[in-house]
């Protein structure tokens, strides 16, 4: 590859090319925690503040949907169909920017990953006027077909609908993530630190916006993206998929492979939707050492990748490390009974 790199202007200038409209508070908090990199033992950690998004109670998704709720009132569109788990953060930030925008919400919500109690995220859709359907279909290819099925039901009574689609989608959610790590790279540079990795809990558009982005802005560390669940796909070559379906929106010449992609299945735990033993360990340390929430089935197990890599000598003294905290916390409510038993004596 032997493109020159882009200025973090030059890649906001670019992505200043497409639709958007103003969702989250940006730019996010780049945070040091002083003090859980000690307990940790290891490099300077800084964490991105994606967890204050703003948007009840933020997320990724709400970087995401200022691009994807920009394509939906684009096409004139008068009702969203979304869906995932009923502790979806996606859906949860997707209902408020539906009652921001005055566009009705329903979601088709799979209890596959947790009980359907009314308590955390779910409780949320509900209190923002979405309309929930709860469902047994699997999240992934299983759910979607049920998302699209609804999505033409209501298209045959005459509505315009948006739907949550997986390939129109993600490359429009990626780009948001473009402008995160332009974010990123002037707030160290302000500090006038390098960066010598960086960690995020994705399997989609999220990381495959961030390593876009680290091949357009030239940056040499890894982006490491730890995977909360495994896809019936490869992901790796799926995230290169949509990294280059950003770039070809974006006309930048970058191409990335699925070698390109540094994601590890390594600390999904029990499985999507339950949580860890090193996930526990990370939240918990984060919360009694700095005040600061992870949630339990993306950021505490991406913290619990970070910690690790300390301890295997992969990460050192004198590096600077920067984790993107993608929100997730309201789940804490859903989970009271695994983080209580989990916190059992620590
Ligand atoms: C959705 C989500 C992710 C993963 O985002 P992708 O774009 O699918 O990779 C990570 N963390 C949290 C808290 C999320 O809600």
């Amino acid at each position: 590859m032997a493109e020159s790199a882009l200025t973090t202007e030059e890649l906001r200038q670019r992505v200043a090319r497409l639709p958007r409209i103003e969702l989250a508070h940006l730019p996010t908090p780049l945070e040091e925690v002083p003090r859980f990199a000690d307990v940790v033992g290891g490099p300077r950690i800084f964490i991105k503040r994606d967890d204050c998004t703003g948007l009840l109670y933020g997320g990724n998704k709400t970087r995401h949907n200022e691009f994807l709720m920009a394509e939906a009132l684009r096409r004139g569109a008068d009702v969203v169909v979304w869906g995932a788990g009923v502790q979806s953060n996606n859906c949860r930030q997707t209902a408020a920017a539906c009652a921001r925008l005055g566009l009705e919400c329903r979601l088709v919500l799979s209890r596959s990953a947790h009980r359907d109690e009314i308590q955390g995220n779910l409780l949320l859709d509900y209190l923002v006027g979405a309309k929930v359907e709860i469902v047994d279909a699997e999240i992934g290819p299983e759910l979607d077909e049920v998302i699209i099925k609804r999505a033409e039901e209501l298209r045959g009574k005459g509505r315009i609908v948006y739907s949550w689609d997986r390939h129109e989608g993600r490359p429009l959610a990626a780009v948001s993530y473009l402008l995160c790590l332009a974010e990123i790279v002037d707030e160290m540079q302000e500090r006038q630190l390098p960066i010598d990795a960086i960690y995020v809990s994705s399997a989609g558009a999220t990381g495959a916006g961030l390593t876009l982005a680290k091949a357009v802005l030239g940056l040499a560390c890894p982006v490491r993206l730890i995977c909360p669940i495994k896809w019936p796909w490869d992901t790796r070559a799926d995230m290169a998929e949509i990294a280059n379906q950003v770039a070809s929106l974006l006309d930048l010449p970058h191409r990335l492979g699925a070698d390109d992609i540094d994601a590890t299945e390594d600390y999904i735990g029990p499985g999507y939707g339950a949580i860890s033993e090193g996930g526990m360990e990370a939240l918990d340390l984060l919360a009694r050492y700095e005040g600061i929430l992870l949630d339990p089935v993306y950021t505490s197990k991406a913290m619990a990748a970070l910690i690790d890599h300390v301890r295997k000598r992969q990460l050192k003294a004198g590096q600077n490390v920067v984790f993107v905290h993608t929100g997730g916390t309201p789940a804490v409510f859903a989970y009271r009974d695994e983080l209580m038993e989990a916190k059992k004596g620590r």
